[in-house]
């Protein structure tokens, strides 16, 4: 993800808005992608602007409220960029099982990949109304632990790396699975970049040995 001109971008996907089907329909990413998290790009960048004028001015501004929407926002981007990064289209990278050191990190800690799918299954269908669910990696204690995010509120403790994130607001999964959250989050298993997440792992532990 390069941001350019000190302004927020929406990135390209790696695939087309139909690839993803039928797990994730063409109308339904599209909106996602087009919409949703231009709109959180669109947000930051203006709010940015917002905060240049008033600078420059010297004019006052509600702060409180202002950095509030540019957190949302900012955070609506970034967890955006990642979630797009680990889907890929079944059978091109989409929905094989974790392999690598990602198998073995999440075996140690689960005792299976399975339990570790079942736990991450929960997490996402159980967060609380918008947000999401995410596979983090704590370097104190050298152990990933599953979280939940509200809103875009990760938890951006400076130990943990986000690996993998699931988008649990319903604007993610309403036009396919309407109020269904849990067969959204079933489906998702079909499109999860496993391979991108293994290489996200592995840089960082090699970073960190
Ligand atoms: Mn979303």
């Amino acid at each position: 993800m390069s941001e350019t001109n000190k302004i927020y971008t929406l990135p390209k996907l790696e695939y087309d808005y139909k690839d993803l089907a039928p797990y994730m329909s063409e109308e339904q990413l599209q909106i996602h992608h087009g919409k949703h998290h231009q709109a959180y790009v669109d947000g930051a960048n203006g709010i940015l602007q917002k905060l240049d004028k008033a600078r420059k001015e010297n004019a006052d501004l509600d702060l409180k409220s202002t950095l509030k929407e540019l957190s949302f926002n900012i955070g609506g981007h970034l967890m955006h960029s990642l979630f797009w990064g680990n889907l890929a289209p079944e059978g091109k990278g989409g929905g094989a099982k974790p392999g690598g050191r990602l198998a073995e990190v999440l075996t140690k800690e689960f005792g299976s990949v399975e339990r570790f799918t079942k736990e991450f299954t929960q997490a996402a269908v159980s967060t609380e109304g918008s947000g999401w669910a995410a596979l983090t990696y704590c370097k104190l204690t050298a152990r990933p632990i599953i979280m939940q995010v509200e809103k875009h509120n990760a938890n951006v403790y400076p130990m943990f790396t986000i690996l993998m994130v699931v988008d649990v607001f319903e604007h993610a999964y309403y036009i396919d699975y309407k109020n269904d959250r849990a067969k959204f989050v079933d489906a998702f298993f079909h499109i999860a970049n496993w391979n991108a997440v293994n290489i996200r792992l592995e840089r960082l532990l090699d970073a960190c040995s």
